[in-house]
């Protein structure tokens, strides 16, 4: 059996692809510090004979075989990478150099899932991937950004330095089930928010857009990626529909039938006013485009969290 190496494998979008691949007939490796991945994401593969859980941070140089590594390890979420920014460029930068030198050593296919973060707050209106970006070197995002784009460089010249074969996919903001819930991000504090009748927390005026991809629609695109010959990105995926935080609060009330109030918070430093992807080139080399509409997506993450929170309720139950 061919084996994947799936770093960051017990986070969202990684317990996904885990189920991926091994539905795919790979044999899957998932290293996961749990810093944000949880076991409970990846507690339903652990019986499967080919599943392996590997506790262990990245900053730490790994020693296996395997054929495919894909890099998906790092904190995602503005709140969570912004706790302890060091050690977000760490993970980008050292963690990132570990898998490609595992890599090297295998002669496996890497693939780097780097961000739509990668363009900053952008000038340029969708984003394709020629666009270099507009990014804050020294601002409180920059661990991240900049992590991202230090480990896209890196990938790049073991490509160009060891011949290595790598892959570079840029992913724009992708919800779904196993989303944290106190992730901080728009769609799970807006559904969580909405559920638990509090008001929903839009920071700024709610102008900013983002641009929503469904996880399935995501996974879908990434293995893909990963399995396409003669093509290394680096690739944009992501859903364009687009949306301002205003309308997809009103989107998450009417889905919800919630009364929450809407309540304007300080818009964060550096936020980006607006995001979507420009995905020509996906659809191209990947004849890949999202095929689950907001509506939908945010039904079935709606319930998600309806289930979480009612067994979380009735586990803290006296
Ligand atoms: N946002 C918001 N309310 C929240 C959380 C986020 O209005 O409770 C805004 C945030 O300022 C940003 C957008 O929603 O403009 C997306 O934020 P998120 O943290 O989900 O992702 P990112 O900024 O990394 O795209």
């Amino acid at each position: 059996m061919k084996r994947v190496l799936i770093a960051g494998g017990a986070g969202f979008i990684g317990s996904h692809l885990c189920e991926r691949f091994l539905d795919e007939g790979y044999e899957v490796f998932c290293v996961d510090n749990l810093y944000t991945g949880t076991r409970e994401n990846i507690i339903h593969l652990e019986a499967n004979p080919h599943f392996h859980f590997i506790e262990e941070s990245i900053l730490n140089p790994l020693d296996m075989r395997c054929e495919i590594i894909l890099n998906f390890a790092c904190p995602a979420s503005p709140p969570h990478y912004q706790k302890d920014p060091i050690y977000t460029a760490r993970t980008s930068f050292e963690g990132t150099f570990h898998l490609l030198e595992l890599a090297r050593k295998n002669n496996a296919r890497f693939l780097m899932a780097s961000t739509s973060e990668v363009y900053g707050d952008p000038e340029v209106h969708p984003q394709s991937e020629s666009y270099r970006g507009n990014v804050n070197p020294i601002g409180i995002r920059s661990c991240y950004d900049e992590g991202k784009r230090i480990a896209e460089t890196l990938t790049m010249d073991y490509r160009r330095f060891y011949g290595l074969d790598t892959k570079i996919i840029r992913i724009f903001n992708t919800y779904g089930p196993r989303m944290l819930e106190n992730d901080g991000r728009v769609v799970s504090n807006f559904i969580v928010q909405a559920i638990q009748g509090k008001p929903l927390t839009i920071y700024g005026d709610g102008s900013q857009t983002r641009s929503f991809c469904y996880v399935s629609d995501l996974v879908e695109g990434i293995y893909r990626m990963t399995m396409k010959e003669n093509f290394s990105g680096p690739v944009n995926l992501g859903n364009p529909e687009e949306y301002t935080m205003k309308e997809l609060a009103h989107l998450v009330l009417e889905l919800t039938g919630s009364r929450s109030s809407l309540e304007f918070l300080p818009l964060p430093e550096d936020d980006p006013k607006k995001r979507r992807p420009d995905i020509t080139l996906a659809k191209k080399e990947l004849n890949w485009s999202p095929q689950v509409p907001v509506r939908e997506g945010l039904k079935a993450t709606i319930e998600y969290f309806q289930k979480k929170l009612k067994a979380g309720a009735s586990q803290r139950q006296p």
